[in-house]
């Protein structure tokens, strides 16, 4: 089987999928129920959010973008290690896992069941921010849902914790340029790929409803720690991916999740690539 891929220069990307979130029209803020009903096509409130990973080999390397949820959310995610077996690569192979962030459908696929790598030879790549909000203990104060994903970043980084690179905004790697996007999570990362005239943009959770959040970018998800500032994030990450022609693969756009965002008015929309 081969996977969708987009090309960027001389750099092949192709689209992984881990498959399908099912969710609720209620996720989205900000937003009048109906119209988000609407805009995303459901009938009953139901909402589908795909789940998307990026696979790039570059310099002998094998790069991953993101590592999907494993088995811990819903039996319609965790296809990502299939996924990548069908294209012809072993788990073992992968070299590099370049994270967007640490959410359980980014992250929870990089150990199995046991706590043990799925990716036994992988080094993580992650933004410092990110890496420390989610590794710190944890505070009386803060909320339920940060205080079970820190517990489950630990998990998910323990075995990889001789080969977690940390690296600060900006700081290129492997020809990768992370680009903070805070609010999502606070060190959530967007990935800069470019190649000769060409770029590319992972821009992980900058969206999950495209049908909703490209053309409406006020509309927050309650999944965002900061709402606010989630959507300061996205309005600049699409506002730079319009105006520098990136191309962007979307963790949650419509699987493979590669196009191209245009400016409309005050808005934007997608255009699909291909
Ligand atoms: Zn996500």
């Amino acid at each position: 089987m081969t996977a969708p891929s987009m090309r960027v220069g001389d750099v092949d990307v192709q689209g992984l999928s881990d498959g399908v979130l099912k969710t609720s029209v209620d996720v989205v803020t900000g937003m009048d129920q109906a119209q988000a009903a609407q805009l995303a096509g459901s009938d009953d409130g139901s909402v589908f959010i795909p789940v998307n990973n990026f696979l790039i080999r570059r310099g002998g390397k094998v790069i991953l973008i993101d590592a999907g949820a494993g088995n811990t959310m819903q039996p319609t995610l965790g296809k990502l290690p299939a996924n990548l077996r069908a294209g012809g690569v072993e788990p073992g192979a992968v070299t590099h896992i370049l994270m967007t962030h640490m959410h359980p459908d980014h992250a929870n696929g990089l150990v199995d069941d046991s706590g043990n790598p799925h990716y036994p030879n992988a080094e993580i790549v992650v933004h410092e921010t990110e890496a420390d909000f989610w590794m710190r203990p944890d505070l009386a104060n803060h909320e339920d849902r940060v205080k079970g994903n820190r517990a489950r970043t630990k998990t998910n980084l323990t075995p990889y914790l001789d080969r977690t690179r940390r690296v600060r905004d900006g700081e290129e790697f492997l020809g990768f340029i992370p680009v903070l996007a805070p609010g999502h999570t606070p060190g959530h990362t967007c990935w800069l790929l470019t190649s000769g005239s060409s770029g590319f943009l992972a821009f992980g959770d900058v969206v999950h409803l495209s049908a909703i959040q490209i053309s409406h970018p006020d509309a927050a998800v309650t999944y965002d720690l900061d709402k606010d500032l989630a959507i300061k994030s996205r309005k600049r990450i699409l506002d730079m991916a319009s105006t520098e022609r990136f191309a962007i693969a979307g963790a949650h756009v419509k699987a493979p999740g590669f196009g191209y965002v245009v400016r409309n008015g005050a808005s934007f929309a997608f255009e699909p690539a291909g």
